[in-house]
């Protein structure tokens, strides 16, 4: 993006300042769907209908037990693998692993199957990749991809791509899952850059259902209950995004489709918070989000964009 300050010499700090807010909303936005989603996962959108009517307030909860604010290990994961990128000055897959290892030894609050399973083949084996897998499709890398997204802001689509894929592979090596991580991370960048929805449509979303059809969510019924794989997270995500023109909008319809809704919620989070930036947060929703937590997804955002410069 240096092309936009040397013909635009006067925008420059504007283009920045865009893109830290827009950052910044990205971090605060996944968060802020994991605390939101938490308090539904696993509920039907019945279930949730007859609770709460509509569920749009954080309040914890949940088959966790949270405090309201509260985020649970879509949150966390992203946070400790930015921690390890701030400290290796890039994505590094050994570092990354190894702050996985650390965040699992202090016993988080909830952790994926497939997450457990790449993280003791980790232990195990010393290799921050495991093998191909078919059936390792599940969203658990791509809940977490936003750090490397912001990290490698301004390199090239293939160097993004493997970055993606660095992160991702410690638990999930399937074509299904790369392909999703690596959508999200180039949207949340384009998204920083100023692009609309229609633009991250086209340049994004079809090319990835192009490539795997069963990505497709326009033409599909609305997805409710969507599941941990990442296929039926995804068309929930896109629904959801592509189908609402508001961060709060947004995240609302996600979540009150149930099933895994503090991940469906993370992701939508993130991109939404990319596209509309911290004006469109809700305040009161901000002022329940764990502030410690709340200051780090800050921290890291900036401190992530910075490696860029
Ligand atoms: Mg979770």
């Amino acid at each position: 993006m240096s092309g936009e300050g040397a013909a635009h010499p006067g925008l420059a700090p504007a283009f920045a300042q865009r893109r830290i807010d827009r950052a910044i909303a990205a971090y605060l936005g996944l968060a802020l769907g994991d605390a939101l989603g938490a308090t539904v996962e696993f509920m039907t959108p019945r279930e949730i209908a007859a609770q709460y009517a509509v569920h749009d307030t954080i309040r914890g909860g949940g088959w966790l037990r949270l405090r309201p604010g509260q985020v649970t290990d879509d949150t966390t994961m992203a946070l400790a693998s930015g921690a390890a990128i701030l400290q290796s000055g890039g994505v590094d897959a050994l570092a990354i692993a190894r702050a996985f290892d650390d965040w699992m030894r202090a016993k988080p609050v909830d952790i994926g199957n497939t997450v457990r399973r790449g993280l003791m083949h980790f232990r195990a084996t010393g290799l921050p990749e495991v093998a191909p897998s078919e059936h390792d499709a599940g969203n658990g890398a791509a809940m977490r991809v936003l750090p490397v997204a912001l990290a490698t802001l301004g390199l090239s689509e293939d160097k993004v791509r493997t970055a993606c894929r660095a992160q991702s592979r410690i638990t999930h090596n399937n074509a299904l899952s790369d392909s999703a991580t690596e959508c999200l991370a180039l949207m949340v960048q384009d998204a920083l850059r100023g692009a609309d929805r229609e633009t991250l449509l086209q340049r994004h979303v079809i090319p990835l259902v192009n490539r795997h059809s069963e990505f497709e969510f326009r033409n599909a019924v609305p997805r409710s209950n969507p599941s941990g794989y990442i296929v039926e997270t995804m068309q929930a995500v896109f629904q959801a995004f592509f189908g609402t023109s508001g961060f709060r909008e947004c995240l609302v319809d996600v979540v009150n489709r149930g099933g895994d809704a503090d991940t469906t919620g993370a992701i939508a989070g993130m991109l939404a918070g990319a596209l509309y930036g911290q004006d469109a947060l809700p305040e009161h929703w901000l002022a329940t989000l764990d502030p410690p937590t709340r200051r780090t997804c800050e921290t890291q955002a900036r401190e992530l964009l910075a490696l860029t410069q």
